[in-house]
């Protein structure tokens, strides 16, 4: 740390993106990324949108949100397109928390949230989730918080009902709720139809995920228009450019060829239906995943050494540290041929371990 760096930062701890290794080519199912290639209209439309670099990109997103909008069923000032959808919930932190509005999210979810908490100096409670990870409902009724949700949560993958995030929105209209819905389309339903009821209601999408986009960093947010002007205030005293066009093309090109991402999303929820068949023969369990990844857990060997002896045989899977979560490992749901791989792989790790 140089001793420039202001003192409001000096204890934070940054997130920590997952291995990104450019020296080994593994299997690698460890970012939650698609294993399929953006769809080939993207490609065309990124490819055409280079050409015009040398000029800004439109700060509105005009194409874009028109498209989106009309796919969405909302209107154009109930859309905001941001820098990945972390850029969007930096937003929403920015913009509706503070000491009289502090945070509330589950104790295990998404890392982020609790770094943008801290990175902006915002108060936040964690709330454990129940013992099979699922989140308590109860604990989220009338508790006059900003309440951040990952539908389906990560890295468990379970998903809540569309009624159980109505009553969490309903029994909180003092406070901003904010739907994480990075991984909504494997499985889970969105509540993108409740904005048009609640005021205090703000979804959030990302591109990296479903729509083959990661590398791209195409995020949004859907909400009242009041919401959305206000985290159009944080984007424009921020940065107004906040997304590039050849992103911004690539976001339409997608979006135009939603078959070629629904297609996508059907082969990860078949592929994640094999593989928890393939992981409960060989003694694993598993929370009900709704997501392109599945949380497992062997009866007999240790969550660190299955996913120390998957990496040195060239399978990449995510483990976390944290005393509750040790035992599990997080699987990306990949193409058929890799968790083939995977599967074979983890057989040999076991047959080593056991
Ligand atoms: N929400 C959740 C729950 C995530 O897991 C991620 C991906 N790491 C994001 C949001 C952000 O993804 P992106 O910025 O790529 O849209």
């Amino acid at each position: 740390m140089s001793r420039f760096f202001s003192s409001k930062y000096k204890n934070l701890v940054p997130y920590t993106p997952g291995e990104q290794p450019k020296d080994t080519q593994y299997v690698k199912l460890n970012t939650n990324e698609s294993p399929f290639p953006p769809s080939q209209k993207a490609i065309e439309y990124a490819s055409d949108a280079a050409k015009k670099l040398h000029l800004y990109s439109d700060p509105e997103c005009r194409e874009l949100v028109k498209i989106a909008s009309d796919n969405f069923g909302v209107d154009k000032d109930e859309i905001l397109f941001t820098n990945g959808s972390d850029e969007i919930l930096n937003f929403a932190f920015m913009a509706f928390c503070d000491s009289a509005h502090p945070a509330a999210f589950p104790d295990i979810t998404y890392g982020f949230y609790s770094v943008f908490a801290d990175l902006n100096g915002v108060p936040y409670e964690k709330i454990p989730l129940n013992e099979d990870f699922s989140v308590n409902v109860e604990d989220y009724i009338g508790i006059n918080k900003t309440i951040f949700l990952a539908n389906p949560n990560a890295p468990t993958g379970i998903a809540l009902s569309v009624a159980d995030i109505e009553r969490i929105v309903s029994s909180n209209p003092d406070n901003v709720v904010i739907i994480d819905e990075a991984y909504v389309d494997f499985g889970a339903e969105s509540v993108i139809p409740l904005i048009h009821k609640y005021n205090n209601l703000i979804v959030t999408q990302t591109f990296s995920k479903s729509r083959s986009l990661a590398g791209g960093r195409l995020g949004f947010g859907i909400a009242c228009k009041e919401l959305i002007a206000d985290m159009n205030t944080v984007k424009y005293s921020t940065n107004p450019y906040n997304v590039n066009s050849m992103t911004m093309a690539t976001g339409v090109g997608t979006l135009l060829d939603d078959e070629y991402t629904k297609e996508n999303c059907l082969r990860i929820a078949e592929n994640r239906q094999w593989t928890t068949e393939k992981l409960a023969e060989i003694g694993f369990s598993f929370t009900e995943s709704k997501a392109n990844f599945i949380f497992v857990k062997h009866e007999k060997a240790d969550g660190k050494e299955i996913y120390l002896k998957l990496k040195e045989k060239g399978v990449l899977v995510r483990h976390f540290d944290s005393a509750r979560l040790c035992a599990y490992n997080r699987i990306t749901i990949g193409s058929r041929e890799q968790m083939q791989i995977f599967i074979n792989t983890l057989k040999e790790v076991l047959e080593e371990i056991l």
